[in-house]
Protein backbone atom coordinates (compact mmCIF):
# COMPACT_ATOMS: atom_id res chain seq x y z
CA UNK A 1 0.00 0.00 0.00
CA UNK A 2 3.01 2.31 0.96
CA UNK A 3 4.58 2.14 -2.42
CA UNK A 4 1.98 4.48 -4.24
CA UNK A 5 3.75 7.34 -2.99
CA UNK A 6 6.76 9.00 -4.25
CA UNK A 7 6.15 7.27 -7.75
CA UNK A 8 7.83 9.68 -10.07
CA UNK A 9 11.12 9.25 -11.58
CA UNK A 10 11.90 12.59 -11.14
CA UNK A 11 10.08 14.95 -9.07
CA UNK A 12 7.18 17.53 -9.93
CA UNK A 13 8.33 20.32 -8.59
CA UNK A 14 12.87 20.80 -8.42
CA UNK A 15 12.77 22.51 -4.82
CA UNK A 16 10.53 21.11 -2.03
CA UNK A 17 10.50 22.69 1.31
CA UNK A 18 9.28 22.50 4.75
CA UNK A 19 9.20 25.11 7.58
CA UNK A 20 10.40 24.29 11.03
CA UNK A 21 8.16 27.31 12.83
CA UNK A 22 10.43 27.01 16.13
CA UNK A 23 8.48 28.93 18.32
CA UNK A 24 6.27 26.51 19.86
CA UNK A 25 7.48 23.04 19.98
CA UNK A 26 11.11 23.05 19.29
CA UNK A 27 13.04 19.51 18.92
CA UNK A 28 15.62 18.86 21.14
CA UNK A 29 19.07 19.53 20.28
CA UNK A 30 19.42 15.79 19.21
CA UNK A 31 16.14 15.87 17.42
CA UNK A 32 16.62 18.79 15.37
CA UNK A 33 20.58 17.23 14.41
CA UNK A 34 18.55 14.26 12.92
CA UNK A 35 15.98 15.84 11.12
CA UNK A 36 17.67 16.21 7.74
CA UNK A 37 17.86 12.96 7.32
CA UNK A 38 14.27 12.05 8.18
CA UNK A 39 13.46 14.72 5.49
CA UNK A 40 15.56 13.05 3.11
CA UNK A 41 14.22 9.97 3.80
CA UNK A 42 10.70 12.08 2.74
CA UNK A 43 12.30 13.27 -0.09
CA UNK A 44 12.21 16.97 0.66
CA UNK A 45 15.43 18.92 -0.26
CA UNK A 46 14.77 22.18 1.33
CA UNK A 47 13.83 23.61 5.14
CA UNK A 48 12.70 26.60 5.83
CA UNK A 49 13.99 27.37 9.74
CA UNK A 50 12.06 30.03 11.34
CA UNK A 51 14.72 29.80 14.36
CA UNK A 52 12.74 32.65 16.21
CA UNK A 53 14.25 32.62 19.94
CA UNK A 54 15.69 29.15 19.31
CA UNK A 55 19.03 30.54 17.89
CA UNK A 56 22.04 31.10 20.06
CA UNK A 57 21.94 35.14 18.85
CA UNK A 58 25.21 36.71 20.17
CA UNK A 59 24.76 40.25 20.25
CA UNK A 60 21.84 40.70 21.67
CA UNK A 61 21.38 37.40 23.50
CA UNK A 62 18.44 38.70 25.23
CA UNK A 63 16.52 37.09 22.36
CA UNK A 64 17.55 33.31 23.52
CA UNK A 65 14.50 31.30 25.08
CA UNK A 66 15.79 29.14 27.61
CA UNK A 67 16.33 26.08 25.66
CA UNK A 68 18.25 28.18 22.51
CA UNK A 69 20.60 25.82 20.69
CA UNK A 70 24.04 26.35 21.05
CA UNK A 71 26.06 26.92 17.69
CA UNK A 72 27.92 23.64 17.49
CA UNK A 73 24.19 22.32 17.40
CA UNK A 74 23.43 24.67 14.49
CA UNK A 75 26.58 23.59 12.76
CA UNK A 76 26.16 19.61 13.13
CA UNK A 77 22.49 20.15 11.63
CA UNK A 78 23.89 22.59 9.14
CA UNK A 79 26.19 19.93 8.49
CA UNK A 80 23.99 16.80 8.51
CA UNK A 81 21.73 19.23 6.20
CA UNK A 82 24.47 19.08 3.24
CA UNK A 83 25.28 15.67 3.96
CA UNK A 84 21.85 14.87 3.14
CA UNK A 85 21.23 17.28 0.41
CA UNK A 86 18.45 19.47 2.27
CA UNK A 87 19.20 23.38 1.28
CA UNK A 88 18.80 24.88 4.80
CA UNK A 89 16.90 28.64 4.09
CA UNK A 90 17.08 30.67 7.37
CA UNK A 91 14.20 32.97 8.51
CA UNK A 92 14.55 36.20 10.46
CA UNK A 93 11.69 38.55 10.47
CA UNK A 94 12.64 42.04 9.02
CA UNK A 95 9.66 44.29 10.00
CA UNK A 96 6.20 42.42 11.57
CA UNK A 97 6.17 39.64 13.97
CA UNK A 98 8.99 41.45 15.71
CA UNK A 99 7.56 41.02 19.24
CA UNK A 100 10.63 38.45 20.48
CA UNK A 101 13.02 41.91 20.87
CA UNK A 102 9.74 44.53 20.44
CA UNK A 103 8.40 43.09 24.23
CA UNK A 104 11.64 43.90 25.69
CA UNK A 105 12.25 47.61 27.01
CA UNK A 106 15.64 47.65 25.51
CA UNK A 107 13.65 47.47 22.12
CA UNK A 108 10.50 49.27 22.22
CA UNK A 109 11.05 52.46 21.37
CA UNK A 110 11.54 50.88 17.55
CA UNK A 111 7.78 50.09 17.31
CA UNK A 112 5.95 51.71 15.17
CA UNK A 113 2.87 52.22 17.41
CA UNK A 114 3.79 51.74 21.14
CA UNK A 115 0.59 49.99 21.73
CA UNK A 116 1.30 47.04 19.32
CA UNK A 117 4.29 45.03 19.95
CA UNK A 118 4.63 42.91 16.33
CA UNK A 119 6.08 45.68 14.67
CA UNK A 120 8.83 47.62 13.68
CA UNK A 121 9.18 51.53 12.65
CA UNK A 122 11.30 51.35 9.19
CA UNK A 123 12.27 54.61 9.34
CA UNK A 124 13.06 55.00 12.93
CA UNK A 125 16.71 55.30 13.83
CA UNK A 126 18.36 51.89 14.92
CA UNK A 127 15.43 49.71 13.38
CA UNK A 128 17.28 48.37 10.14
CA UNK A 129 20.24 48.19 12.57
CA UNK A 130 18.20 45.75 14.88
CA UNK A 131 17.09 43.32 11.87
CA UNK A 132 20.86 43.26 10.46
CA UNK A 133 22.08 42.32 13.93
CA UNK A 134 19.81 39.64 13.83
CA UNK A 135 20.39 38.64 10.33
CA UNK A 136 24.52 38.90 10.83
CA UNK A 137 23.89 36.63 13.93
CA UNK A 138 22.36 34.03 12.02
CA UNK A 139 24.71 34.15 9.13
CA UNK A 140 27.71 33.68 11.41
CA UNK A 141 26.86 29.97 11.74
CA UNK A 142 24.71 29.82 8.36
CA UNK A 143 27.52 31.31 5.88
CA UNK A 144 29.23 29.11 3.70
CA UNK A 145 25.98 26.56 3.99
CA UNK A 146 23.42 28.76 2.42
CA UNK A 147 22.46 30.51 -0.76
CA UNK A 148 18.93 31.61 -0.31
CA UNK A 149 17.67 33.51 3.28
CA UNK A 150 13.92 34.40 4.06
CA UNK A 151 13.17 37.93 5.32
CA UNK A 152 9.54 37.18 6.39
CA UNK A 153 7.93 40.64 6.01
CA UNK A 154 4.35 39.47 6.35
CA UNK A 155 1.81 41.07 8.01
CA UNK A 156 2.86 44.30 9.54
CA UNK A 157 -0.43 45.37 11.04
CA UNK A 158 0.32 48.82 11.75
CA UNK A 159 2.74 49.58 8.58
CA UNK A 160 3.02 53.45 7.47
CA UNK A 161 1.28 54.73 10.76
CA UNK A 162 3.31 56.46 12.93
CA UNK A 163 3.48 60.11 12.44
CA UNK A 164 6.69 59.96 10.48
CA UNK A 165 5.99 56.72 8.05
CA UNK A 166 2.32 58.23 7.75
CA UNK A 167 3.59 61.32 6.12
CA UNK A 168 6.01 59.88 4.11
CA UNK A 169 3.49 57.41 2.69
CA UNK A 170 0.91 60.09 1.88
CA UNK A 171 3.16 61.78 -0.36
CA UNK A 172 5.31 58.88 -1.99
CA UNK A 173 2.87 55.87 -1.25
CA UNK A 174 3.36 52.83 1.29
CA UNK A 175 5.27 50.73 -1.83
CA UNK A 176 7.51 52.99 -1.86
CA UNK A 177 7.95 53.33 2.66
CA UNK A 178 8.30 49.55 2.40
CA UNK A 179 10.91 49.24 -0.61
CA UNK A 180 13.12 52.02 0.54
CA UNK A 181 13.12 50.37 3.96
CA UNK A 182 13.73 46.92 2.60
CA UNK A 183 15.91 47.60 -0.06
CA UNK A 184 19.49 47.87 2.15
CA UNK A 185 18.58 44.52 3.63
CA UNK A 186 18.37 42.78 0.28
CA UNK A 187 21.27 44.41 -1.01
CA UNK A 188 23.32 43.60 2.00
CA UNK A 189 22.68 39.36 1.57
CA UNK A 190 22.86 40.19 -2.26
CA UNK A 191 26.51 41.48 -1.39
CA UNK A 192 27.46 38.00 0.03
CA UNK A 193 25.83 35.93 -2.80
CA UNK A 194 22.44 35.07 -0.89
CA UNK A 195 19.02 35.56 -2.33
CA UNK A 196 16.78 36.98 0.13
CA UNK A 197 12.66 35.66 -0.20
CA UNK A 198 10.15 37.85 1.23
CA UNK A 199 6.41 36.88 1.76
CA UNK A 200 4.48 38.50 -0.61
CA UNK A 201 1.50 40.10 1.61
CA UNK A 202 2.43 43.63 1.35
CA UNK A 203 3.28 43.31 -2.51
CA UNK A 204 -0.29 42.44 -3.67
CA UNK A 205 -0.69 45.71 -3.69
CA UNK A 206 2.28 47.52 -4.92
CA UNK A 207 2.35 49.63 -8.54
CA UNK A 208 4.37 47.43 -11.54
CA UNK A 209 7.25 49.39 -10.62
CA UNK A 210 8.16 49.11 -7.20
CA UNK A 211 7.58 44.93 -8.13
CA UNK A 212 10.21 45.95 -10.61
CA UNK A 213 12.77 46.88 -8.93
CA UNK A 214 11.98 44.32 -5.74
CA UNK A 215 11.94 41.63 -8.19
CA UNK A 216 15.67 42.17 -9.46
CA UNK A 217 16.50 41.51 -5.34
CA UNK A 218 14.55 38.75 -3.97
CA UNK A 219 12.22 36.23 -4.51
CA UNK A 220 8.26 36.14 -3.62
CA UNK A 221 6.77 33.96 -1.54
CA UNK A 222 3.00 33.79 -2.64
CA UNK A 223 0.97 32.33 0.46
CA UNK A 224 -2.27 30.76 0.94
CA UNK A 225 -3.59 28.29 3.25
CA UNK A 226 -7.42 28.03 2.37
CA UNK A 227 -9.09 24.65 0.38
CA UNK A 228 -9.30 27.24 -2.79
CA UNK A 229 -6.83 29.47 -4.49
CA UNK A 230 -9.05 32.25 -4.09
CA UNK A 231 -10.28 34.35 -1.24
CA UNK A 232 -10.62 37.44 0.64
CA UNK A 233 -7.40 38.11 2.07
CA UNK A 234 -6.61 41.02 4.03
CA UNK A 235 -9.86 43.20 2.47
CA UNK A 236 -8.67 42.49 -0.92
CA UNK A 237 -10.39 39.92 -3.26
CA UNK A 238 -7.89 37.62 -4.52
CA UNK A 239 -7.79 34.90 -7.10
CA UNK A 240 -4.19 33.65 -6.44
CA UNK A 241 -3.19 31.85 -9.87
CA UNK A 242 -3.85 35.37 -11.50
CA UNK A 243 -1.85 37.30 -8.92
CA UNK A 244 1.04 34.83 -9.60
CA UNK A 245 1.09 35.47 -13.32
CA UNK A 246 0.54 39.46 -12.11
CA UNK A 247 3.75 38.76 -9.95
CA UNK A 248 5.82 37.18 -12.78
CA UNK A 249 4.70 39.88 -15.33
CA UNK A 250 7.02 42.13 -13.41
CA UNK A 251 9.59 39.76 -13.87
CA UNK A 252 9.09 38.01 -9.68
CA UNK A 253 10.86 34.64 -9.54
CA UNK A 254 7.79 33.24 -6.77
CA UNK A 255 7.62 30.27 -4.46
CA UNK A 256 4.00 29.00 -3.48
CA UNK A 257 3.68 28.95 -0.01
CA UNK A 258 1.18 25.97 1.05
CA UNK A 259 0.84 24.70 4.76
CA UNK A 260 0.84 21.49 6.03
CA UNK A 261 -0.33 22.92 9.60
CA UNK A 262 -2.18 25.89 10.91
CA UNK A 263 -2.03 27.15 14.04
CA UNK A 264 -5.69 28.07 14.13
CA UNK A 265 -6.20 24.40 12.91
CA UNK A 266 -5.66 22.62 16.24
CA UNK A 267 -2.76 20.25 18.07
CA UNK A 268 -3.57 17.75 14.92
CA UNK A 269 -3.50 19.39 11.75
CA UNK A 270 -7.22 18.31 9.59
CA UNK A 271 -4.62 16.22 7.00
CA UNK A 272 -7.33 15.78 3.92
CA UNK A 273 -7.62 19.63 4.04
CA UNK A 274 -3.82 20.37 4.31
CA UNK A 275 -3.22 18.19 1.78
CA UNK A 276 -5.71 19.66 -0.95
CA UNK A 277 -4.14 22.96 -0.24
CA UNK A 278 -0.50 21.03 -0.93
CA UNK A 279 -2.13 19.60 -4.30
CA UNK A 280 -3.58 23.33 -5.36
CA UNK A 281 0.19 24.78 -4.78
CA UNK A 282 2.06 22.04 -6.45
CA UNK A 283 -0.19 22.06 -9.36
CA UNK A 284 0.66 25.82 -9.80
CA UNK A 285 4.05 25.81 -8.94
CA UNK A 286 3.88 23.44 -11.81
CA UNK A 287 2.10 25.26 -14.29
CA UNK A 288 3.76 29.02 -13.77
CA UNK A 289 6.95 28.01 -12.97
CA UNK A 290 7.67 28.34 -9.67
CA UNK A 291 10.80 28.10 -8.12
CA UNK A 292 9.61 25.58 -5.83
CA UNK A 293 7.03 24.91 -2.95
CA UNK A 294 7.79 25.57 0.79
CA UNK A 295 4.82 24.24 2.81
CA UNK A 296 4.86 25.58 6.32
CA UNK A 297 3.95 24.52 9.26
CA UNK A 298 2.85 26.94 11.94
CA UNK A 299 3.47 26.22 15.69
CA UNK A 300 1.72 30.13 16.76
CA UNK A 301 0.07 31.77 14.88
CA UNK A 302 2.50 34.33 16.62
CA UNK A 303 5.15 34.82 19.52
CA UNK A 304 2.25 35.85 21.57
CA UNK A 305 -0.19 33.30 20.67
CA UNK A 306 -0.36 29.10 22.16
CA UNK A 307 1.29 27.03 20.86
CA UNK A 308 -0.11 23.89 19.12
CA UNK A 309 1.23 20.18 18.63
CA UNK A 310 4.71 20.26 16.95
CA UNK A 311 6.43 18.42 14.55
CA UNK A 312 6.39 15.02 16.21
CA UNK A 313 2.10 14.50 15.97
CA UNK A 314 2.40 16.19 12.37
CA UNK A 315 4.33 13.80 10.60
CA UNK A 316 1.45 12.26 8.26
CA UNK A 317 0.81 15.79 7.21
CA UNK A 318 4.17 16.38 6.32
CA UNK A 319 5.15 13.33 4.40
CA UNK A 320 1.58 13.65 2.33
CA UNK A 321 2.87 17.17 1.68
CA UNK A 322 6.26 15.79 0.79
CA UNK A 323 4.85 13.26 -1.55
CA UNK A 324 2.39 15.37 -3.36
CA UNK A 325 5.36 17.72 -3.81
CA UNK A 326 7.38 15.05 -5.14
CA UNK A 327 4.65 13.11 -7.50
CA UNK A 328 2.55 16.60 -8.34
CA UNK A 329 -0.79 14.40 -7.68
CA UNK A 330 -1.92 12.35 -4.50
CA UNK A 331 -3.93 8.72 -4.25
CA UNK A 332 -7.27 7.82 -3.27
CA UNK A 333 -6.96 6.96 0.15
CA UNK A 334 -4.16 9.34 1.06
CA UNK A 335 -4.32 9.94 4.56
CA UNK A 336 -4.53 6.07 5.38
CA UNK A 337 -2.01 5.10 2.23
CA UNK A 338 0.34 8.04 4.32
CA UNK A 339 0.17 6.52 7.71
CA UNK A 340 0.93 3.17 5.99
CA UNK A 341 3.97 4.53 4.61
CA UNK A 342 5.35 6.35 7.53
CA UNK A 343 4.89 2.73 9.88
CA UNK A 344 7.54 1.24 6.98
CA UNK A 345 10.94 0.60 6.31
CA UNK A 346 13.45 3.55 7.44
CA UNK A 347 10.47 5.79 7.90
CA UNK A 348 9.47 3.62 10.79
CA UNK A 349 12.42 4.11 13.02
CA UNK A 350 12.78 7.40 12.28
CA UNK A 351 9.19 8.95 12.37
CA UNK A 352 6.81 6.21 12.45
CA UNK A 353 7.19 5.10 15.95
CA UNK A 354 7.65 8.35 17.64
CA UNK A 355 4.78 9.47 15.78
CA UNK A 356 2.39 6.74 16.47
CA UNK A 357 3.14 7.16 20.43
CA UNK A 358 3.05 11.12 20.22
CA UNK A 359 -0.29 11.37 17.81
CA UNK A 360 -2.40 9.00 20.23
CA UNK A 361 -1.58 10.47 23.78
CA UNK A 362 -2.05 13.82 21.85
CA UNK A 363 -4.94 12.93 21.03
CA UNK A 364 -6.16 11.48 24.02
CA UNK A 365 -5.29 14.77 25.78
CA UNK A 366 -7.39 16.74 23.11
CA UNK A 367 -10.83 14.70 23.76
CA UNK A 368 -10.06 14.57 27.52
CA UNK A 369 -9.85 18.31 26.53
CA UNK A 370 -12.73 18.93 24.78
CA UNK A 371 -14.61 16.37 26.64
CA UNK A 372 -14.69 18.73 30.12
CA UNK A 373 -14.34 22.10 28.25
CA UNK A 374 -18.03 21.36 27.38
CA UNK A 375 -19.24 18.98 30.79
CA UNK A 376 -22.30 19.82 31.91
CA UNK A 377 -20.72 19.54 35.19
CA UNK A 378 -19.81 23.24 34.97
CA UNK A 379 -23.26 24.73 35.76
CA UNK A 380 -24.18 22.88 38.80
CA UNK A 381 -20.65 23.85 40.10
CA UNK A 382 -21.92 27.66 39.02
CA UNK A 383 -24.71 26.83 40.95
CA UNK A 384 -23.28 25.98 44.30
CA UNK A 385 -21.00 28.70 44.17
CA UNK A 386 -23.46 31.29 44.03
CA UNK A 387 -25.24 29.96 47.00
CA UNK A 388 -22.04 30.25 48.88
CA UNK A 389 -22.87 34.11 49.03
CA UNK A 390 -25.23 33.02 51.51
CA UNK A 391 -23.44 31.26 53.69
CA UNK A 392 -26.09 30.04 55.95
CA UNK A 393 -27.68 28.36 53.09
CA UNK A 394 -24.94 26.42 51.85
CA UNK A 395 -26.20 22.84 51.93
CA UNK A 396 -23.32 20.58 52.23
CA UNK A 397 -25.36 17.45 50.69
CA UNK A 398 -26.57 19.42 47.92
CA UNK A 399 -23.71 18.45 45.10
CA UNK A 400 -23.81 14.92 46.11
CA UNK A 401 -27.33 14.63 45.61
CA UNK A 402 -28.28 16.35 42.76
CA UNK A 403 -24.32 15.92 40.91
CA UNK A 404 -21.29 14.43 42.01
CA UNK A 405 -18.48 16.52 42.20
CA UNK A 406 -16.34 13.74 43.34
CA UNK A 407 -16.98 12.23 39.82
CA UNK A 408 -16.45 15.46 38.05
CA UNK A 409 -12.85 15.82 40.01
CA UNK A 410 -12.07 12.39 39.12
CA UNK A 411 -13.26 12.83 35.24
CA UNK A 412 -10.73 16.26 35.81
CA UNK A 413 -8.20 14.67 37.20
CA UNK A 414 -8.26 12.16 34.21
CA UNK A 415 -6.35 14.81 32.40
CA UNK A 416 -3.09 14.51 34.42
CA UNK A 417 -2.76 11.39 33.74
CA UNK A 418 -2.86 12.41 29.85
CA UNK A 419 -0.57 15.27 30.10
CA UNK A 420 1.92 12.71 31.84
CA UNK A 421 1.53 10.60 28.49
CA UNK A 422 1.97 13.45 26.38
CA UNK A 423 5.12 14.40 27.82
CA UNK A 424 6.25 10.63 28.19
CA UNK A 425 5.49 10.00 24.03
CA UNK A 426 7.72 13.12 23.28
CA UNK A 427 10.32 12.58 25.74
CA UNK A 428 14.14 13.30 24.35
CA UNK A 429 12.16 14.70 21.08
CA UNK A 430 10.87 17.71 22.60
CA UNK A 431 12.81 19.63 25.56
CA UNK A 432 11.03 18.90 28.87
CA UNK A 433 10.59 23.32 29.44
CA UNK A 434 8.10 23.18 26.17
CA UNK A 435 6.89 20.37 27.07
CA UNK A 436 5.55 21.48 30.26
CA UNK A 437 4.85 24.74 28.63
CA UNK A 438 2.50 22.67 26.06
CA UNK A 439 0.73 20.56 29.01
CA UNK A 440 -0.23 23.33 31.12
CA UNK A 441 -1.94 25.39 28.85
CA UNK A 442 -4.16 22.86 28.49
CA UNK A 443 -4.63 21.73 31.76
CA UNK A 444 -4.04 24.60 34.28
CA UNK A 445 -7.86 26.49 33.24
CA UNK A 446 -9.81 23.90 34.00
CA UNK A 447 -8.44 22.93 37.29
CA UNK A 448 -8.28 26.71 37.89
CA UNK A 449 -11.64 27.27 36.91
CA UNK A 450 -12.71 24.15 39.43
CA UNK A 451 -10.87 25.26 42.68
CA UNK A 452 -12.57 28.66 42.10
CA UNK A 453 -16.05 27.12 42.25
CA UNK A 454 -15.61 24.39 44.40
CA UNK A 455 -13.46 25.95 46.72
CA UNK A 456 -15.64 27.93 48.99
CA UNK A 457 -18.45 25.42 49.81
CA UNK A 458 -15.76 21.89 49.62
CA UNK A 459 -12.31 22.86 50.41
CA UNK A 460 -11.55 19.09 50.87
CA UNK A 461 -12.75 18.66 47.57
CA UNK A 462 -9.96 21.61 45.98
CA UNK A 463 -7.25 20.08 44.12
CA UNK A 464 -4.18 20.82 45.68
CA UNK A 465 -1.01 22.71 44.66
CA UNK A 466 1.53 19.42 44.57
CA UNK A 467 -0.69 18.75 40.99
CA UNK A 468 -0.18 22.06 39.16
CA UNK A 469 3.77 22.25 40.57
CA UNK A 470 4.39 18.70 38.49
CA UNK A 471 4.11 21.02 34.86
CA UNK A 472 5.55 24.48 36.13
ZN1 LIG B 1 7.16 54.58 11.51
Amino acid sequence: MSDILFQRASPAVAVRGIHLDLKGMPPTAERLVQLPEIFAELKINALLVEWEDTYPFTTYPELRCPTAYDEDTIRRFLDNAAQHGVEVIPLVQCLGHLENPLLKARFKHLREVATSAGELCPRRPGARDLVLAMFDDVLKTHRGHIRRFHIGGDEPWTFGSCPDCKAFADKHGKAALYRDYLMPLLEHLNAQGIRPLVWDDEMRRWPDEDLKRLAAKADLVVWWYADKLEGKAFGQDLVFPDLVKHFRSAGAHWWAGSAFKVSGEGDLPPVEKRAVNNLLWTREAVNQQADGVLATGWTRGSVTCTQVGGLETAWDSIALAAAIMWDGDMPPDAVAVTRAHLATGRCKDLIGEPFSKCFAASLAFKDWKQKMDTHGGWQWMERSASISFEPERINPFTDRRFFSIDKFRDELLAGVGKARDVMAAHRGLVPEFWLKRYVAARLFHGLNRYNLLVGSVHTDLRIPDSVFAEFR
